[in-house]
């Protein structure tokens, strides 16, 4: 049977061909991660603070107390400085930084916890799966906790720069899924809360779920599943998604349609295209700012000629035109977006607002029914050879 996790889910919502390659067709990135300094000290934050209840619980038979923050700091020094000469980093000063990065992220873990008194948590890296019949979801969560009145709190840990606004936290469909997680396969209890912490920031931000956030993420998912079955392995009908930021790390570039110009070395005639393409943008920029002009003297004429009802100035006409026709269904949303709905729904199809009459609700048949409803007129400027 499938089993989706959230990091397959978000690999589909990023580029749908780059999970085709790394999902269905098993094709090995060539990973950039590896040797991204940054992941490689997020990655041994998040292990330290698994170890740190994780020894918590070990050492515990033996002695009394918990590690203290600079024995553990120095153990973890000592680890980063191992790793870091795996990796390539530019030079000791950012090296120094990013270490300083780490100790400060498990000093503000350390107070934070000692503040609880070091209670443990009832799950640390506790591993799911929900069976959904068609397919399972599984993954992991970094920690929950048991809170004083007896309530849950899913948290999740965050190594990064920018700590999520309360309603992107709102919309994380990671927690959502670990919220189901938690109630359908941890603990069988929903949690209360769910937090994202972020210890370089030392900064919580918390949301709540309820079970219609798991139907719409389910919904999602479901549907997910359902292209996958239709498009199968063939990777022709996977979408691309390119962008500056996902690109630069993907490591499937090279096998890519969006880059393979830049890395099939057996392309034909590849240094003639690209000196077209050279031409290309370059006439395209000194033709911009004559396309500007143009606009420019165009609105102006045609304000012009609507001021004094004119139709014809030489070789310039005025020519009216019916405007889009919308669908009134599709439009709905905007029209309830716009302050000034009335005008927009003037812009609607009177013949497609009867046939979908019956669809609409009492209070938007009302705005309707207020409106007058024409097509408008827009009119064009059009230069007569
Ligand atoms: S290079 Fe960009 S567009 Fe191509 S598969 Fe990777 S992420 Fe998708």
């Amino acid at each position: 049977m499938k089993s989706y996790s959230y990091s397959k889910i978000r690999l589909w919502e990023e580029c749908e061909l780059k999970f085709c390659a790394h999902e269905l067709l098993g094709l090995k990135p060539d990973s950039l991660f590896d040797f991204d300094p940054k992941m490689q000290l997020g990655s041994l934050i998040h292990n330290y603070f698994e170890k740190f209840y994780k020894s918590q619980i070990q050492t515990s038979l033996f002695r009394q107390g918990v590690i203290s923050l600079p024995e553990w700091q120095e153990e973890f020094r000592q680890e980063w400085d191992k790793l870091s000469q795996k990796l390539f980093i530019p030079s000791k000063d950012i090296q120094k930084a990013l270490e300083e990065r780490g100790l400060v992220s498990l000093k503000n873990f350390y107070e934070r916890e000692k503040q609880k008194d070091f209670k443990l948590p009832i799950y640390l890296e506790g591993r799911f799966q929900v069976d959904l019949g068609q397919f399972k979801l599984g993954g992991r969560i970094d920690r929950v906790d048991r809170e004083e009145d007896g309530s849950l709190t899913v948290i999740d840990y965050k190594i990064s720069d920018q700590v999520q606004t309360c309603l992107q936290a709102d919309a994380d469909q990671q927690l959502t899924l670990y919220y189901l997680a938690c109630k359908q396969s941890l603990s069988r209890e929903a949690p209360k809360r769910l937090a994202l912490y972020y210890p370089i920031q030392d900064e919580i931000v918390y949301t709540t779920r309820t079970d219609d956030d798991v139907h719409e993420l389910l919904e999602k998912i479901l549907n997910m599943d359902l292209e996958i079955l239709e498009r199968g392995c063939n990777s022709d009908k996977y979408n691309t998604s390119p962008a500056e930021w996902k690109c630069r790390s993907c490591g499937f570039k090279e096998q890519c349609p969006e880059h393979k110009f830049m890395h099939d070395l057996s392309l034909p005639n590849k240094a003639d295209i690209e000196s077209k393409v050279e031409e290309f943008l370059s006439l395209k920029k000194q033709i911009a700012p004559l396309e500007e002009s143009l606009e420019g003297l165009k609105s102006e004429i045609k304000e012009y000629m609507k001021d004094n009802q004119l139709k014809k100035i030489g070789a310039c006409s005025l020519k009216p035109i019916q405007g889009d026709i919308y669908d009134p269904i599709k439009s709905w949303d905007f029209i309830r977006k716009l302050e000034d709905g009335y005008q927009y729904v003037k812009s609607l199809n009177k013949s497609l607002i009867d046939e979908h009459w019956d669809n609409f609700e009492p209070e938007q048949k009302d705005i309707l029914k207020a409106a007058k409803i024409r097509k408008p007129v827009v009119y064009h400027l059009r230069v007569d050879n």
